[in-house]
């Protein structure tokens, strides 16, 4: 096999070759825990899933970090305004730490549902405090910060190529620069530690060689991708509205520290639309996974849709669409259930299809040679192994898949697929929650050793 990726530092899709033999380091950049993760955040999750499974498909070992913010991601991704967390906690009143936790747990219950596998680690940015202050004393000794009444910052007119990630013009930012700098030098700098504000105590806050405070969001990824892939490595992937500020900024410490630009490929994921707005946690009235499932949509079905462009190009989220994947995916269940087992998969087919999503991940295409398979007059049985072996990158569980009674309503069992994946991740408060939430729409959960049974509530 061979496979080639868009490498957004060299803005060429090139041929991928591990930095170590069979090794791959992949860190993505996770979610801000203060509010609920929407749908448009897990298509870039679930476009990074893809990335894994296809590196796997490779014969990779794919050592796989996903972090979770849950400190120092201000409100501009500017520096500027308040933490996320912290403003959270206002909204909520829950301590900030309880946002975290709240949060984080709902994410990883939306990462189960749209089987997405399980990474390596996820390393919490309060968790690696230590690690941070190391790279900023390390970033000061080599004379990259300076200090003004808020906080420490990065200096980035010491590079030179201070984001090329981002292909920035820098002069052009400079004469077009209309927001308050404070005692910022450039437009550019960013804030490495930043100080607890004077009057008012903040919930998260730590003692540092520079004022009591807390770190900026960009050092947490470079630290603790550093910490656990080092400071060279494979992959680094995130949303496309990274590659200006976020991203552009890990690259700058990780350069003025260990002399890499972090990562050998940078690939990012397009923005998920709603009409003509990206949708942004900051608008308030986001669609998340568990909307989808209240009207009936099965989260795989989501996942689908994901899979239906490219991570490269923007996605319209529409009705019509979402119901248009959710009877795709009908289609396909219902066509694999009726294939007996024992085949063995069709050489040509598998051949296209892993040519495919070689090709920087090209899953429209492999859903084409897929659809092209189902309604072939290969035997069924080979058909069935043909998309085992799809499946492995697809991830639509269609081996797992079993065909509930007809009489029972879509969104029934789009609850039922959902508590599945609670109760496999043991989240049992949240399967409970859905018990309740199946009760209410007349129907009892009961479970056995072979997996949940549904009956009508009698009562
Ligand atoms: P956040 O939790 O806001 O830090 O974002 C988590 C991930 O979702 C990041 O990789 C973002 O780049 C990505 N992201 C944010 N909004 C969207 C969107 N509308 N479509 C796709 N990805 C997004
Ligand atoms: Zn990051």
């Amino acid at each position: 096999m061979s496979l080639a990726l868009y490498d957004t530092w060299s803005r060429t899709v090139r041929p991928f070759a591990p930095l170590q033999t069979d090794h791959v380091g992949l860190y993505c950049c996770g979610p801000t825990v203060y509010d609920y993760a929407h749908i448009g955040n897990l298509r870039t999750y679930v476009f990074e899933d893809v990335l894994r499974r296809v590196l796997m498909l490779n014969g990779y070992e794919v050592r796989h970090i996903v972090n979770i913010t849950d400190v120092g991601h201000l409100v501009s991704d500017a520096d500027e305004g308040e933490d996320k967390m912290e403003k959270g906690s206002r909204r909520t009143g829950k301590s900030a730490w309880e946002i975290a936790e709240h949060y984080t747990e709902a994410f990883l219950s939306d990462w189960r549902a749209l089987n997405l596998l399980e990474p390596t680690a996820w390393p919490r940015a309060t968790d690696h405090i230590p690690e941070q202050l190391e790279f900023i004393a390390a970033l000061q000794r080599k004379g990259y910060t300076y200090q003004t009444a808020d906080g420490l910052y990065f200096d980035t007119t010491r590079q030179d190529d201070y984001g090329h990630l981002a292909r920035l013009d820098r002069a052009g930012l400079r004469a077009g620069t209309r927001v308050a700098m404070g005692e910022k030098r450039d437009v550019s700098d960013f804030a490495l530690w930043k100080f607890s504000p004077m009057n008012s105590k903040r919930q998260m806050e730590w003692d540092s060689p520079w004022g009591r405070g807390f770190p900026g969001w960009h050092i947490e990824c470079s630290a603790m991708s550093a910490k656990h892939l080092g400071p060279w490595f494979d992959i680094h992937c995130g949303g496309e509205d990274h590659i200006g500020v976020h991203h552009s900024n890990e690259i700058a410490q990780t350069q003025a520290c260990h002399g890499t630009r972090l990562a050998n490929f940078w690939m990012h994921g397009h923005f998920l639309m709603l009409d003509d707005r990206k949708m942004a946690k900051t608008d308030g009235d986001f669609v998340r996974l568990q909307t989808l499932v209240d009207q009936g949509i099965d989260p795989l079905a989501y996942r689908y849709l994901c899979l239906t462009a490219h991570y490269r190009s923007t996605l319209r989220f529409t009705e019509e669409a979402i119901t248009a994947a959710q009877s795709a995916l009908d289609r396909l269940r219902k066509a694999y259930l009726d294939w007996p087992g024992g085949g063995t998969a069709d050489e040509g087919f598998v051949r296209r299809f892993d040519a495919e999503v070689g090709q920087d991940l090209n899953l429209p295409r492999a859903l084409a040679v897929l659809w092209e398979l189902v309604r072939s007059e290969l035997p069924a049985a080979t058909r069935r192994a043909t998309v085992d072996h799809f499946d492995t990158v697809l991830g639509l569980r269609l081996a797992e898949w079993q065909v509930l009674a007809p009489d029972i309503p879509a969104n029934v069992a789009a609850l039922l697929t959902v508590r599945e994946e609670a109760r496999a991740g043991k989240n049992w408060a949240e399967a409970d929650r859905l018990r309740d939430a199946l009760r209410a729409l007349g129907w009892r959960v009961e479970d056995s050793a072979s997996g949940q049974r549904l009956s009508p509530d009698e009562k």
